[in-house]
């Protein structure tokens, strides 16, 4: 039994979530043919966000595990909230995260005559009737879970009757809200989603597909199980607030189903993140009231905004894996993703040097006019990455928190006096400083020791400290633009009474003008992904233009916000 393939695939001996153990067993036991057919289903009504990415990395992945096919489907059944910018948009996310659904590009609304007919029948059957109740009073009667809801008047309305009002509703016969088709299934039922849901209702607007075809539309719930079904879909994961619909999509396959063939749902916790949000709506609220700067905001969960954060769809990959798929709603720390992506571009980036707040420090025993290349290894962690050369000359910039003028003990950077190695280069003492009007440290004066370049014969000379520079003659000009969490409550929509916006994090964005980064940066591009050494990891903004770099932090080099707030 050990021993056996899996549609021809080596059985993973490593422990496996719950769900691929259903569809493990589900596949040993032969259903549906052995076949594992899966299946994406967004909302065309706002882009993706990372909690999607959960849900894409189960649904693609799991298909591809196990030799079958997952197709994107685009539940676009209410014409009035969905959008063609937003599908194009979810597909080029998917794409990113590195999955394919070939050409199985499908909508529900491919489906819209097949569920039309569907109805038709369900109503020829005696099990689904017109009710020419308005909507609150329909949810008046439902109920509550430990009392039965009462029975429409409608309910024993003839099948000629409902059958001739369905169709004169899809006709546009009658107003929005003044009838709905629902199925008959149980009024009493301990299950509300059971007591004669809503199957269809009245909407006049035209729909990004089918035009003006239509004047009925089908609810989520009819649209959905039934859009499974109709493409051989085996198992329809879908997250944890599904589950006490699913007697509902059961009880609708029943009705549907002609063979042994039918798809499972099976439901795993939603993805949460501290300090951030995953609702579409009040994701969408933030972009149109101009608290972020589009959909692609670096501070966003958003997959375009963690792309353009700097962000890499194998740390998010990674992220999801060791998160894993639960039954138990939790709230994830996002310190986990930032270790995740932080992992990631360790190995990946190259290193280079950037001086965010420039401090010109010029060494007066060194020649003017003198450029001299030194070489810097562009990752330790990977030595195929190679090395560079960056011109080394008189004046430099280094930070302005590398120098002190009246240091604490222990602080092993420049202070009067003191000595450190200017990183690839020389060691310098200081030997002085100018103050501008304000009091503020302007420049830097120092000697440098011709005998103590890295990799020459004196440079095994001790200094305590180390810092990173660059020519200022070379330097390449750079905006950077440093991040913190977008709000300051790590559950900023969970709050009872109380508006998400309060919690808005009003220094979430800090841009920082007249930065100096190494020379070999000059012909960075868009998404180009580094480490500045000592600051952390940054990734070229689209909105760089020829005079000037723009770098987004992706994150620092450690996790200095835990302990901030322990
Ligand atoms: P809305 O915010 O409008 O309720 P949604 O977030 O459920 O919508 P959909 O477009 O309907 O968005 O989601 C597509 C799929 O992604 C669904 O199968 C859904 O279960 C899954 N999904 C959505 N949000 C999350 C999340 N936070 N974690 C895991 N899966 C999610
Ligand atoms: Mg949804």
């Amino acid at each position: 039994m050990n021993d056996e393939k899996i549609n021809g695939i080596e059985e993973d001996k490593s422990p496996v979530s719950f769900i691929e153990q259903f569809i493990i067993d589900d596949l040993k036991e032969g259903k549906n043919g052995g076949r594992i057919h899966t299946r994406f289903p967004p909302e065309p009504n706002g882009y993706l966000h990372i909690g999607h990415a959960k849900a894409i990395c189960l649904d693609f992945g799991m298909a591809m595990k196990y030799g079958g096919k997952c197709n994107l489907r685009f539940d676009d059944t209410n014409p009035v909230r969905e959008e063609v910018e937003y599908i194009d948009s979810i597909k080029e996310d998917i794409r990113w995260l590195g999955f394919d659904w070939e050409d199985r590009e499908y909508y529900a609304s491919d489906y819209f005559g097949k569920l039309y007919y569907f109805a038709e029948d369900l109503i020829k059957r005696g099990l689904a009737y017109v009710d020419d109740q308005p909507a609150d009073v329909i949810s008046s009667q439902k109920g509550t879970p430990s009392q039965p809801g009462t029975e429409s008047p409608f309910r024993s309305r003839s099948v000629p009757e409902s059958l001739d009002l369905f169709i004169r509703m899809n006709k546009g016969e009658f107003e929005e809200g003044s009838r709905v088709l629902r199925v008959k299934i149980d009024m009493a039922s301990p299950n509300m989603q059971m007591r004669d849901p809503i199957i269809y209702r009245i909407i006049k607007a035209g729909h990004h597909r089918t035009g003006e075809t239509w004047k009925v539309y089908p609810m989520y719930d009819f649209a959905h199980g039934q859009s499974d079904y109709f493409e051989g879909i085996t198992h329809s994961l879908c997250t944890l607030e599904f589950e006490v619909h699913r007697p509902l999509y059961d009880w609708l396959i029943d009705q549907l189903k002609k063979d042994e063939y039918r798809p499972r749902q099976i439901e795993f916790n939603r993805l949460n993140l501290t300090f951030t949000m995953m609702s579409k709506r009040k994701l969408l609220e933030l972009v149109q009231e101009e608290k972020v700067s589009g959909w692609d905001d670096p501070r966003l969960p958003t997959l375009c905004g963690l792309r353009r954060r700097g962000y890499t769809p194998e740390s998010i990959r990674k992220f999801i894996d060791l998160i894993g798929y639960t039954k138990v709603e939790a709230i994830n720390d996002v310190s986990l993703l930032e270790h995740a992506v932080r992992d990631d571009l360790n190995a990946r980036t190259p290193r280079v040097f950037g001086v965010l707040n420039p401090l010109k420090v010029t060494i007066t025993n060194y020649p003017e006019g003198k450029a001299e290349n030194v070489t810097l290894i562009n990752n330790p962690e990977d030595e195929s990455m190679g090395s560079r050369e960056i011109p080394f000359t008189r004046e430099v910039y280094i930070e302005q928190d590398d120098f002190m003028e009246n240091p604490p003990n222990k602080f092993f950077r420049l202070a009067p006096g003191a000595e450190v190695r200017l990183k690839g280069a020389y060691i310098v003492k200081c030997t002085g400083f100018n103050k501008d009007v304000n009091g503020t440290i302007s420049e830097v004066f120092c000697t440098y020791d011709p005998s103590t370049r890295s990799g020459g014969s004196g440079s095994e000379k001790k200094v305590k400290g180390t810092v990173h520079w660059v020519s200022a003659e070379h330097a390449v000009d750079a905006e950077v633009r440093l991040y913190d969490r977008l709000f300051n409550h790590e559950d900023p929509s969970g709050q009872k009474d109380e508006d998400y916006r309060k919690f808005l994090n009003p220094d979430s964005l800090r841009i920082l003008k007249g930065c100096k980064v190494e020379p070999s940066l000059a012909g960075a591009r868009p998404l180009d992904k580094f480490q500045f050494q000592r600051l952390g990891y940054f990734c070229v903004d689209h909105d760089s233009t020829k005079d000037c770099l723009v770098f987004n932090r992706t994150v620092s080099l450690k996790d200095t916000w835990a302990k901030i707030n322990k």
